[in-house]
C-alpha cells in the first residue's frame, strides 16, 4: 500500500525535501526510487532476489504455455533457470533450447550475431494458419519437423516471442517501449528469414501486483490464444 501511495521512503524522497545532498541508492550506483528498490536495484544481492522472483514468473508462465494443448510441444526456447530448476518444477523441456538461442532459428546469422542476439523468456512457434492445408497432425509440431528434416521450411511458422517484465503499477509504458527497442533486432532477422509471421508479446506486471501473476498465469492456460498472445 506505501508503494501505491508514493510513500515508501527512499533517497529520491529524501533529496527532493531536502534530507539527502543526493539521490543515489545507499548500495548500489543508481539513482534510488520505489521501483527501483523493488525491480532495479544492482546490488548483488538484491539482484539475485530479483532476478529469482523474474524466473518465478517465466516459470509460471511456461507451465501454462505447457498446459495448453495447442502449444504444450511448441515451445523451441527458455530463458528460465537452469535445467534441473525446470525438471524441478515439472517441466519437460528436454528438446527445448534453454539460455542459447538454437542456430537452425536463424540458420542464415553468423554465429557470433546469434551469440549476441537479444534473448526474450521464451519462444513458441505454431504451424502458420495462413498456409494451414500444408500442415498436418504429423509435422505439425515443429519438433517432430526439425527431428526429420533438420531444418525448418520458415514460410510455414509463426514464430511467437514472449517476454516478461515487472513495471510500475501505474506506468507501464516505458517497459512496453523498452521491449519493443530490447527485440526489434531480432524481430528484424526472424522476418529476414523468412518466418511467416513474427510477433512479439510482452506480459507486464506491476512491481507490486503479485495477484497479476495469478491472472497471468490463468489467461495464459485457460485464455484464447489471441487472449494470450
Ligand atoms: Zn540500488
Amino acid at each position: 500500500m506505501r508503494y501505491r501511495t508514493g510513500t515508501i521512503v527512499n533517497k529520491k524522497h529524501a533529496y527532493r525535501y531536502g534530507f539527502s545532498p543526493n539521490a543515489n541508492c545507499p548500495i548500489c550506483p543508481c539513482t534510488d526510487s520505489a521501483l527501483h528498490i523493488f525491480s532495479g536495484c544492482q546490488h548483488t544481492k538484491m539482484r539475485n532476489m530479483i532476478i529469482k522472483r523474474h524466473n518465478m514468473a517465466d516459470m509460471l508462465i511456461v507451465q501454462a504455455l505447457q498446459k495448453r494443448q495447442c502449444s504444450a510441444n511448441q515451445i523451441a526456447y527458455t530463458d528460465v533457470d537452469s535445467a534441473d530448476k525446470l525438471s524441478e518444477q515439472g517441466l519437460d523441456l528436454r528438446n527445448t533450447a534453454n539460455k542459447t538461442l538454437p542456430s537452425w532459428l536463424l540458420p542464415k546469422l553468423a554465429a557470433h550475431a546469434l551469440k549476441a542476439s537479444s534473448r526474450p523468456d521464451a519462444i513458441l512457434f505454431l504451424p502458420s494458419t495462413v498456409c494451414s492445408s500444408r500442415v498436418t497432425t504429423r509435422n505439425s509440431h515443429f519438433h517432430q519437423q526439425l527431428a526429420k528434416d533438420k531444418k525448418l521450411n520458415p514460410n510455414q511458422w509463426e514464430v511467437h516471442l514472449i517476454e516478461f517484465k515487472l513495471c510500475e503499477d501505474t506506468r507501464p509504458d516505458p517497459q512496453l517501449q523498452k521491449a519493443k527497442a530490447q527485440h526489434s533486432k531480432l524481430i528484424a532477422n526472424l522476418n529476414r528469414q523468412g518466418y511467416r509471421e513474427v510477433k512479439l508479446h510482452v506480459k507486464l506486471v506491476g512491481a507490486m501486483e503479485t495477484m497479476h501473476l495469478q491472472r497471468l498465469y490463468r489467461q495464459i492456460s485457460g485464455g484464447p490464444l489471441s487472449g494470450l498472445l
